[in-house]
């Protein structure tokens, strides 16, 4: 009701004052002071917006300023509409916030395009994989920082379904990574990039193993092959090629069942769970393996062993057995008769340490850090010559990971060589 008597008082109380001077001074004077009224008005209006004009720019804002109740009403809506949109805006940016973060944590590189292929945004993969700053190079076309010509073509036919393998420079090994553009919305596209190199590398190991084993399997099976051709064209009229043909095809036959034990052993440790852990009472262990190594050496060499009676550890016996009796075994074959091979266990700065010392052929150092690589092997034909299969530093690298002991390895060529394991403390057995 209030309002009511207020818009008649605003604007009806005028027309009658107006139409009342208009009677007595005529209609200039009626006219005049409706104009003069409506100008007051207009001007009273004005000031009530600029009141609120200051009141929504004030940093500080207070209540809002008492105005008159019509105006109050449309400003208050306006303060409500403007507050639903402030809270839509922030839910926004917290979606766009959420997205940000989940973008930037993802494993792969992400690059968003526009639909001039310059970018609008990427995630810190994209940046270390493509050495990129994102405030530099916002709005720099990409196959201006990618130029290689397979990009570039296959920046020209995006097919989501396609993937393009990239060879990226980095500090040590290059990085491949696998590259998929995918359009979406108005001609943007998206530019997913996935780090391969692992598995390429993984898919090389894998090839080069399986080459391996055929190369190692061939000349054992060529040499067996080879005999018994020659005896099916000259059945056993020869004692001697005959008993020389046995000899050598069962020293071959031996050497392919090594080599299948020896392949079994390292799939059974790459395969298994970690090892049960037992008291492995080592110089009863150690003790076992010299005398093996004796009767490899045919008393050959001297062999010297010094093992600390009263130092047990937890561990696999079977598993440190085989990588133990690997490195003896080693002394032995790569030492020359007469030589002098040093077997130590003892607690060396509070870690449970065991060495193997030889005056053996001794390694150059540039093999050091492959001798534990399957098959690789510094002189093939001792190797050979020996038994060897070139697999048995493998499995002690696997054992000694699995145990969290380390192997070091010193040697030079015609010196001997010392290889040494090296526990953790806490598997000093209580
Ligand atoms: P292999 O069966 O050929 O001996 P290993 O994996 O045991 O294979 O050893 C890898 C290579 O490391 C060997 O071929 C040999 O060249 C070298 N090597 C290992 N132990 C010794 C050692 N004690 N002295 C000299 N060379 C060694």
């Amino acid at each position: 009701m209030r309002h009511w008597i207020n818009a008649l008082l605003t604007l009806y109380f005028p027309v009658l004052i107006a139409g009342f001077f208009t009677l007595i001074w005529g209609e200039r004077v009626g006219l005049l002071t409706l104009c003069v009224w409506l100008f007051i008005l207009l001007w009273s209006e004005r000031q009530k917006l600029s009141v609120f004009d200051n009141w929504l720019n004030s940093p500080s804002r207070g209540a809002l300023p008492t105005l008159s109740p019509g105006w109050e009403r449309v400003f208050k809506s306006f303060i409500k509409i403007q507050k639903h949109q402030r809270l839509s805006e922030s839910e926004l940016n917290r979606a766009l916030d959420r997205f940000e973060q989940a973008a930037r944590a993802l494993p792969d590189a992400v690059i968003l395009l526009n639909n001039s292929r310059q970018i609008e945004w990427c995630n810190t993969k994209a940046e270390e994989y493509f050495q990129l700053t994102l405030n530099r190079d916002q709005g720099v076309q990409i196959d201006y920082l990618l130029r290689q010509p397979s990009f570039r073509a296959f920046m020209r036919s995006p097919d989501a379904e396609a993937s393009l393998n990239l060879r990226l420079p980095r500090t040590g090994v290059d990085r491949l990574v696998s590259i998929q553009i995918i359009p979406f919305g108005d001609a943007q596209a998206l530019l997913l990039a996935r780090d391969i190199t692992e598995r390429e590398q993984l898919e090389v190991t894998r090839r080069d193993f399986v080459a391996n084993i055929s190369h190692e399997l061939r000349t054992p099976l060529t040499v067996i092959q080879g005999f018994l051709e020659t005896f099916e064209d000259n059945p056993a009229d020869n004692p001697e090629l005959l008993s020389r043909g046995v000899k050598l095809m069962s020293d071959q036959s031996h050497r392919m069942n090594r080599l299948i034990t020896d392949l079994l052993a390292l799939s059974r440790l790459e395969t298994s769970d970690s090892p049960e852990k037992e008291v492995v009472n080592m110089s009863s262990l150690i003790k076992n393996i010299s005398e093996e190594a004796r009767a490899l050496s045919a008393n050959k060499h001297d062999i010297d062993v010094q093992a600390s009676s009263d130092l047990n550890i937890l561990g696999s016996e079977e598993e440190i057995r085989s990588a133990l009796s690997n490195l003896v075994s080693n002394a032995v074959r790569y030492s020359p008769d007469g030589g002098k091979i040093s077997i130590r266990w003892s607690l060396t700065d509070n870690e449970p340490v065991f060495s193997c010392l030889d005056q053996g052929v001794g390694i150059a150092p540039e093999h050091l850090s492959r001798l534990t690589e399957r098959f690789y092997r510094v002189d093939k034909s001792r190797s050979q010559e020996t038994g060897g299969t070139g697999l048995g530093l493998a499995i002690v690298k696997h054992v000694l990971n699995r145990h969290n002991a380390q192997l070091e390895i010193t040697s030079e060529p015609n010196n001997g060589s010392q290889f040494s394991v090296q526990f953790p403390r806490d598997t000093i057995a209580p």
